[in-house]
């Protein structure tokens, strides 16, 4: 009988993978492919943009009401080895036909160096910083409002208009909060005055609940900061739930969303946005998209007792 290992470095080490290098013709690519996947909602045309993914190394600390064995045995669940959160991003643009809307600006290079190509695969798209005509923020942590600028402070997308929550504005531009801030969270007041201070004409804030371009509906998604957002996107017969940061990491937050991360602000009343939203999705079948649901960053959701699974979306020709 063959034992697993002789299958492993037998007779097909010694009949085929030998004899590959001498035979490679063509030197091994140094960069991916373009991360662009556009999918149709009713009339929509949506493009998944990859930013790229940080590598966050985690010290056991992430999970408020979890152990650090409980989260690496769930990393290890999706075969992603133990200690490192990797984090991926991907923005959502909106072509309505009328209107190019971009919903979150990925992390233009400012948070990780393994992250930061949105505007090449933008461009990969076929499409101009300057054809977007409104951005829809869904919260200011760093990573989804950074692409507004360069890390030089030059304005990436001449034409938006920058839509942003209305509690999340106040909350984050607030001088007595940013007082009472410490650690990251400190810097992140810092970060959005950086990014909005100069532009404060161009910023409008909307109440969630309110439609922020034709066919988008704000959710109001609070907990992982006080005024985080979700969408609903409709056209036509078709409808799909844009939800920002409600479950994060698929692996950790989809599967057990009782979970509460460091990074939630509002730990308790997150977990009870991410099960609302989720059971949502999966009693209604609806496809969903997620800033950091590993790329194309859309799937349907499945509900197994008090856990979900995401099943991606197939990739598929238009
Ligand atoms: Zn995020």
């Amino acid at each position: 009988m063959l034992s697993r290992r002789s299958f492993l470095t037998g007779p097909l080490l010694a009949a085929g993978c030998a004899a590959l290098p001498a035979r490679a013709a063509a030197p091994a690519a140094k960069v991916q492919a373009a991360g662009v996947y556009r999918y149709q909602l009713g009339a929509y045309q949506l493009t998944a943009l990859y930013d790229g993914v940080w590598y966050l190394p985690i010290d056991g600390k992430l999970v408020r009401n979890a152990s650090a064995a409980e989260v690496n045995h769930a990393l290890a669940a999706a075969f992603l080895a133990p200690n490192v959160l990797p984090i991926s991003f991907t923005a959502l643009l909106v072509n309505t036909g009328a209107k190019v809307v971009l919903i979150d600006t990925g992390t233009a290079g400012q948070v990780t160096d393994s992250a930061g190509f949105m505007n090449a695969n933008l461009a990969a798209a076929g499409i101009l910083p300057e054809a977007i005509d409104t951005i829809v923020i869904s919260h200011f942590h760093p990573d989804h409002i950074d692409g507004i600028k360069t890390k030089d402070g030059d304005k990436v997308f001449r034409n938006a208009e920058i839509l942003v929550p209305e509690p999340e504005w106040k909350f984050w531009m607030d001088d007595g909060n940013m007082s009472r801030a410490t650690g990251a969270v400190h810097r992140y007041f810092l970060n959005a005055r950086r990014i909005f201070k100069d532009i404060t004409e161009e910023v409008r804030p909307f109440k969630p609940g309110a439609e922020v371009a034709p066919g988008i509906v704000s959710i109001a998604a609070y907990g992982h900061t006080p005024g985080h957002t979700a969408f609903a996107i409709h056209s036509g017969s078709q409808s799909m739930l844009a939800m920002s940061d409600t479950a994060r990491e698929p692996f950790l937050f989809v599967r057990h969303p009782q979970w509460q991360p460091s990074y939630d602000m509002d730990g308790p009343l997150a977990a009870k946005t991410r099960s609302a939203m989720l059971d949502r999705a999966a009693a209604d079948r609806m496809l969903v998209e997620a800033y950091h649901f590993p790329f194309p960053a859309c799937g349907h959701i499945v509900k197994s007792g008090t856990s979900y699974e995401l099943v991606p979306l197939m990739w598929a020709p238009l």
